[in-house]
């Protein structure tokens, strides 16, 4: 769910084990972050894993952020980090998700009914999560404008448009830009972050000087944009101004944030990580912009696919396949319409 490393010298880690960790491709073990919260890691795929939060509250209740994959061997893990921390699966009262996606949100309706805890996220995740039936059918849409070459097509329906199959669930408290969800003797507060999801949310906690940032800033990986359900506005726009949001957040020196993302490792620099997202972004505008100059100047109103054709993508286009070849072209119509230009762009037939 996201584009190849960018050019600036990655965020020094925080976490050793993180980092170590990540160089020897396993999940790093339960760590304390600051006294009474805790980071786990929840492994899915091929050797991935996303990084979830405890946060313990006056009271003793947990809230965890991030439920991570949905399977038993990660219900095992969280059963195993509770008892590790003094605590058990019915002291989490809240499951908080930073975004939609399976890696962070798919094991939360499991941790729900085995702890009896609220399951909370951004009414536009919900929004999200209640239209994807009908989305799909307007993603299959997107896909015939495109333009792809008819052998890509049928992958492409599979994995990005009606052919998807997708959990859903229903929350028990939906939360908007600035919320603080009721953990006793902490001020968690909700941040809305469009642009990877349109439900998008960061959690800051000022007083420990922690942001736990989901998808919205990771060390190394640049974030897809748009992967969340259909919106109004351009992902791409929302994310650019998310980014300024969090760059606000950050204050530098010994009150610098210290950043819990969704994956990788922990890092201080959240300010200049957010800067080098907006920078990478602005180069892949730029890409855009050439690839329609260059098309213009042949005198061609291109599809959108030609236009990606000629982007450079890590591995070039035409190793790009299914979702990933889905979100390469969505991305690219969104940088067009981010210029101006989508006027240019040859109608759909
Ligand atoms: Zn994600």
């Amino acid at each position: 769910m996201t584009d190849a490393a960018s050019r600036p010298a990655p965020p020094a880690p925080v976490s050793a084990v993180q980092a170590l960790a990540l160089e020897q491709g396993a999940p790093p073990p339960l760590e304390e972050v600051r006294h009474g919260v805790w980071s786990l890691a929840f492994p899915f795929g091929d050797g991935d894993y996303s990084l979830g939060y405890l946060i313990e509250g006056s009271d003793g209740a947990l809230t965890l952020i991030d439920p991570g994959w949905d399977d038993d061997a990660n219900l095992d893990r969280l059963d195993a980090a509770l008892a590790d921390v003094g605590h058990a699966m019915e002291d989490i009262s809240l499951v908080a998700v930073t975004h939609l996606h399976a890696d962070h949100l798919g094991g939360a309706d499991r941790v729900r009914r085995a702890s009896g805890a609220r399951l909370a996220l951004h009414a536009a995740e919900q929004r999200a999560l209640d239209r994807r039936a009908a989305e799909a059918l307007e993603a299959d849409a997107d896909i015939a404008r495109w333009g792809a070459p008819a052998d890509d097509e049928e992958a492409l329906v599979a994995a990005w448009g009606s052919g998807r199959r997708l959990p859903h669930v229903t929350a028990d408290l939906l939360l908007a830009d600035g919320d603080e969800p009721p953990i006793a003797g902490r001020r968690l507060r909700a941040v809305h972050t469009p642009g990877h999801t349109a439900g998008h949310l960061c959690f800051v906690e000022p007083e420990q000087r922690l942001i736990v940032t989901g998808d919205h800033v990771l060390p190394r990986i640049n974030p897809g944009i748009g992967l969340g359900g259909r919106t109004d506005a351009n992902p791409l726009t929302d994310l650019l101004a998310s980014l300024e949001r969090v760059i606000a957040l950050d204050v530098a020196g010994a009150d610098a944030l210290e950043v819990c993302p969704g994956h990788e490792y922990r890092f201080v620099g959240l300010a200049e990580r957010a800067r080098a997202l907006v920078d990478h972004r602005a180069d892949r505008t730029a890409d855009a912009a050439a690839a329609l100059d260059a098309l213009a100047a042949e005198a061609q109103r291109p599809t959108v696919w030609q236009v990606a054709e000629r982007m450079s993508w890590t591995g070039g286009i035409a190793s790009l396949h299914g979702y990933r070849l889905g979100s390469a072209l969505a991305q690219t119509e969104w940088h067009v319409q981010a210029l101006g230009r989508a006027g240019e762009l040859r109608p759909s037939s």
